[in-house]
């Protein structure tokens, strides 16, 4: 009777399984790992690399419109660093979006910056279990931005900024279509001095 063999079998199981576990956990945490956090006055900002942050901030050109912006505009990018320019890039632009709406309240949104479409339309079908290409939107939920480096403009990111404020605003949500409508409103008058009532 040979004994040694079921548990050589056994342990030849364990070790498989424990390869299996190791390599899940390692996987995971290496993937998770790919993420890199910009924090800002009013953003968490996940990006892969130096690189998309360059290509954000170099589309994220905002006409200074007298509204208070600062004065980053004019700045030197070699002084500040890609890092503080799209920062106040980025907080300039909601600060715009909120006076547009006249909803000022302290907000925190987080955006993830995919590198490409592919990558943008990977993670809906990670996210939605269906194949779609959108150019950016907003979950809720998540309270995220979803966007692509290459194919991004002010007012598109203003549009979906300008949902992650309205529906974080108000008490209740308003319904979907009213909220289409402002933010198609906030992205029609990114360039133009907001209006006081
Ligand atoms: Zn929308």
């Amino acid at each position: 009777m040979n004994t040694g063999t079921p548990f050589k079998r056994k342990q030849a199981i364990c070790q498989t399984a424990l390869f299996i576990c190791l390599f899940m956990i390692f996987h995971d945490s290496s993937h998770a790992a790919q993420w890199y956090v910009l924090k800002t006055k009013y953003f968490n900002l996940k990006y892969k690399n130096q690189t998309d942050l360059k290509k954000l901030s170099d589309k994220l050109e905002i006409a200074d419109h007298s509204n208070n912006f600062s004065d980053f505009f004019k700045s030197d990018a070699s002084e500040k660093g890609v890092e503080k320019i799209l920062a106040s890039k980025l907080d300039a632009l909601v600060y715009k979006v909120q006076l547009i709406l006249d909803m000022r309240k302290p907000i925190k949104i987080t955006a993830k910056i995919f590198p490409d479409q592919a990558a943008l339309d990977n993670e809906y079908y990670r996210i939605y279990k269906t194949r779609k290409t959108m150019r950016a939107w907003y979950i809720f939920e998540f309270n995220t931005i979803y966007m692509n480096a290459q194919d991004l403009f002010p007012g598109i990111l203003a549009h979906e900024c300008a949902h992650a404020i309205i529906d974080h605003y108000l008490e209740i949500r308003p319904p979907r279509a009213a909220a289409e409508i402002l933010a198609r409103y906030v992205h029609a008058h990114l360039d133009k001095q907001a209006k006081t009532y």
